[in-house]
């Protein structure tokens, strides 16, 4: 795998404003099941909204990433970070998507996923584990495509069907593929 150098050295430096804890909202709030509008990522308002989501997602403990309905606010931008995640091999750090896509996704694997807007249950989902991604990076509005695998390609579908109102209890296989969760890590 080749990890994309724009997207692996970006950090929420870049994007100037300092980010605010946001709360985060719990199934079955109804902006977690509806579709996500488009964004400019130059607009101040996504700016300031992807500091935010970088932010929350730092002071929660095992947060691997946050998308925007997670805080309440129906579009397409979110953030991911599986650098401290053990399960991690290749990544590309800490890094904002606004309206992302799967261009591509090869070799179906599953594996157990859990969300904080679900807390209480985690779930079996089978996820191609090779996936290509692309979208923009908020401020500059760069389109950028990015190649990932493993637990960061399965951090990047979790948080793109959040942008299209979709949870991984969606994508379970059934009842018999969820499980109550004892702790959150
Ligand atoms: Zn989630």
């Amino acid at each position: 795998m080749t990890t994309n150098p724009r997207v692996r050295d970006w950090t929420e430096a870049e994007l100037g404003v300092p980010g605010a804890l946001r709360e985060v909202v719990r199934a079955p709030a109804p902006v977690l099941s509806a579709r996500g509008s488009d964004v400019d990522p130059t607009d101040p308002a996504v700016v300031a909204l992807a500091a935010d989501l970088v932010a929350t997602m730092r002071v929660s403990p095992g947060c691997v990433g946050l998308a925007a309905p997670q805080v309440g606010v129906g579009v397409k931008v979110f953030c991911v970070d599986v650098s401290e995640h053990p399960k991690t091999r290749e990544h590309h750090g800490t890094f904002v998507l606004c309206n992302a896509e799967v261009v591509s996704g090869s070799r179906n694997e599953k594996a157990r996923e859990g969300c904080m807007s679900v807390p209480d249950f985690t779930g079996d989902v089978k996820r191609p584990s090779r996936v290509v991604v692309r979208g923009q990076l908020p401020g500059t509005g760069e389109e950028v495509e990015l190649e990932a695998e493993a637990f960061e390609a399965r951090a990047l579908q979790h948080e793109i069907d959040h942008c299209d109102g979709l949870l991984f209890l969606d994508r379970a296989a059934g009842a018999h593929a969820v499980y109550a969760r004892k702790t959150y890590l």
